[in-house]
């Protein structure tokens, strides 16, 4: 595991401590957003696709604090948009850190240089650098040369400094597992806390479309990772920043439904219904509107057309998490021994047809993976997201 245990041992406290109140809807993970705007423009973004004005959009210290406490979970995430762009970001992670929360500033890790001389080292931030793969994969992914060489840099700068790191790398389609197994080894070089990985969601308004891999062919790519994660050899170093029963969904052995409310999102529109993926079906005012207005049942694989694809830790860790919490056993022989890498995978849920062309249904070389030219017919209007 790439989670310390006191890290672990503070999450579980909370989490049974929750459970014991009765609790239904446990949120788990903040995803805090601060702001959209990017220094880059990434293929498989739906974050930045928003006119100027709101990504222009700031959230303020005093924003994004008190959703810090009104939510009440014990790690805080903050993607964007680069969080580095926002001059207060120091603040806002200096009040969170105060607060004895686990913090992942998650960057693209161009700025950091630059920035890093402005946090402090300290058990509760993580620096979750977006690398989604060896130089050519991860300089594609990212639509722009010299984006790999820089992270890389960004990375044994701020391990030098004492910082814990981890790198948060999504995958697509084309990907080769031994390809994905080489870089796995390579990051571990580096001095990572943990490899946070995930299939790439296909958003509505990402740029390419056919980027996205489907859920059988996600499961089949993570089995075949895994299978070559060998006992002995530099491989069973990996370490992953995620729950093993998490893992074990991902290489297709457990038909877990997702759980929307343990990620909440926060960003500069209010409360995003009903998770950090979606994006037009509306705001609440307040955490607590969040949590017991949202029509939950309407969202999850076989619920909605837009969750088909879905694989990705804002949906399924916590569930997996609460997995893990009801069943020890299991989670710890995944632990100890890896997720199953054959054998008959897991029943899958119902799928919702879906009017949506289905992503896997084309399959393009890496080498093509670069960013579409944006239609301004296609962006989004300046009256907000959806
Ligand atoms: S994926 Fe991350 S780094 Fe890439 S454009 Fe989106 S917000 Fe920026
Ligand atoms: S499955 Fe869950 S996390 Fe994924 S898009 Fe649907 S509601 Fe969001």
């Amino acid at each position: 595991m790439g989670i310390p245990l006191i890290q672990m041992y503070r999450v579980g406290s909370y989490l049974a401590a929750r459970k014991l109140r009765g609790e239904k809807h446990i949120p788990l993970v903040l995803m805090l957003e601060p702001l959209f705007q990017c220094n880059l423009a990434c293929a498989g973004c739906g974050k930045i696709d928003y006119p100027k004005e709101i990504l222009q959009k700031r959230m303020s210290v005093k924003d994004a604090l008190n959703a810090v406490d009104e939510c009440g979970a014990p790690c805080v995430s903050i993607p964007g948009g680069e969080p580095l762009i926002h001059s207060e970001m120091p603040e806002i992670v200096a009040g969170i850190v105060a607060r004895k929360k686990f913090v992942y500033l998650c960057t693209n890790a161009i700025l950091l240089a630059k920035h890093i001389d402005e946090y402090q080292p300290s058990p509760y931030l993580t620096f979750s650098i977006h690398l989604d793969g060896n130089r050519q994969r991860h300089d594609e992914s990212v639509c722009q040369e010299g984006v790999y060489d820089k992270a890389v840099a960004a990375i044994r700068l701020a391990r030098g400094k004492g910082f814990r790191v981890t790198i948060n790398c999504t995958l697509f389609v084309g990907v080769d597992p031994k390809e994905v197994a080489d870089f796995f080894d390579e990051a571990m070089t580096l001095g990572i806390e943990g490899i946070t990985v995930s299939p790439g969601f296909s958003y509505q308004h990402a740029p390419r479309q056919d980027v996205f891999m489907g859920r059988s062919a996600s499961k089949k790519l993570f089995r075949d990772v895994f299978a070559l994660r060998r006992t002995g050899s530099p491989r069973s170093r990996w370490a992953f920043n995620q729950s093993s029963l998490f893992l074990d969904f991902l290489a297709g052995n457990q038909s877990y439904q997702c759980t929307p409310w343990s990620t909440p999102t926060y960003n500069v529109f209010g409360w995003q219904r009903p998770c950090y993926l979606l994006s037009d079906q509306g705001y609440a005012p307040t955490y607590r509107s969040l949590i017991d207005d949202t029509d939950w049942a309407a969202y999850g694989v076989g619920r909605n057309a837009r969750c088909n694809n879905c694989m990705a830790h804002c949906g399924f860790e916590g569930t997996a998490v609460d997995d893990a919490f009801r069943h020890p056993l299991k989670a710890l022989k995944v632990s100890l021994f890896g997720p199953r890498t054959s054998g008959p995978m897991a029943p899958e849920l119902p799928l919702v047809e879906s009017d949506v062309r289905p992503p896997s249904a084309v399959v393009i070389p890496v080498t093509q993976m670069t960013r579409a030219r944006r239609k301004t017919e296609s962006r989004r209007q300046a009256v907000g997201p959806g």
